[in-house]
């Protein structure tokens, strides 16, 4: 897999970047956005895309 698909997500609430994804960025247009358990939180919070 090559890591131009890679993307980052940031949790929203403490704006870390705590996961890493893989996108195809041709047929996603849209930012990413997840419900992901946050370490740094200690719980599940929502998450977005950046790059
Ligand atoms: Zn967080």
């Amino acid at each position: 897999m090559s890591q131009d698909n890679l993307a980052k997500l940031e949790c929203t609430v403490c704006k870390r970047i705590t996961h890493y994804t893989s996108r195809n960025k041709k047929k996603l247009k849209n930012r990413l956005e997840l419900k992901k358990l946050c370490n740094a939180c200690g719980k599940h919070t929502p998450h977005k895309e950046t790059k």
